[in-house]
């Protein structure tokens, strides 16, 4: 079955020009010219992935990320962000909004279509053994895609979860940004490694207490998953 991209985009032109790419890549395309309508197609279409425009008019493409993360029918698709700012890097990929990469304006449709795919094959989650990990209180149940703090729930994005596991399946030894970079976002070239830091603070905030405990930073080396 072709998996369906929700483009989230005021302008027209740049709707059509991504529609275009994305069906010739084989997927199956919605577009929604305000925040209000893709939210609403959010919630209906079931899209595999969301493109989503940091300018809109009326409700902003950040609001509506937040809106996005914050329903429960909508928090678990993968959002990228597409924006002119690289100020807005920062927030758009952190804590408070939560998407899970970005492509900044102007882009190479080539390249928007491969980080499409490249994420909806990261939020598939294939390769991992089926395994799962008991830490104290917390739990990471790979198969079933399920990470529990004192048996409640907690809900992570495709990446963060994947993070989560990269670290864990490598206990103790320390991981650069670089590799992490390569191993869960699978970017061969050299990108903000950001996106690794912006990852790892929404990951321990999200673990709370045991986010802290055992997600450890190596200054100027990178991470590791600490075993006790
Ligand atoms: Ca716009």
């Amino acid at each position: 079955m072709k998996q369906k991209i929700l483009i989230i985009e005021d302008e027209p032109d740049v709707v059509e020009l991504v529609r275009y790419n994305l069906v010739e890549a084989g997927f199956v395309v919605e577009a929604a010219l305000t925040g209000a309508e893709g939210l609403r197609m959010a919630r209906t279409a079931s899209p595999n992935l969301i493109l989503l425009d940091l300018m809109l008019p009326e409700i902003d493409g950040l609001q509506v990320c937040k809106l996005l993360r914050h329903d429960s029918k909508t928090s678990g698709i993968p959002i990228i962000m597409v924006t002119a700012k690289s100020s807005e890097i920062d927030r758009v990929l952190g804590l408070e909004l939560g998407a899970d990469d970005y492509v900044t304006k102007p882009f190479s449709p080539r390249e928007l279509t491969l980080r499409v795919r490249k994420m909806l094959e990261r939020a598939r989650l294939p390769d991992v053994p089926r395994e799962s990990f008991h830490f104290d209180d917390l739990l990471v149940d790979i198969p079933r895609h399920v990470v529990s703090v004192r048996s409640k729930r907690i809900d992570l994005t495709a990446t963060e979860f994947k993070l989560l596991v990269t670290l864990i399946q490598r206990p103790g030894l320390v991981q650069s940004r670089d590799q992490l970079l390569r191993d869960v976002w699978d970017y061969d070239q050299q990108i903000d490694t950001r996106t690794v830091d912006t990852h790892m603070r929404r990951l321990r905030e999200k673990l709370g207490p045991i986010g802290a405990k055992y997600l450890d930073t190596v200054r100027g080396m990178g991470y590791r998953f600490l075993e006790n």
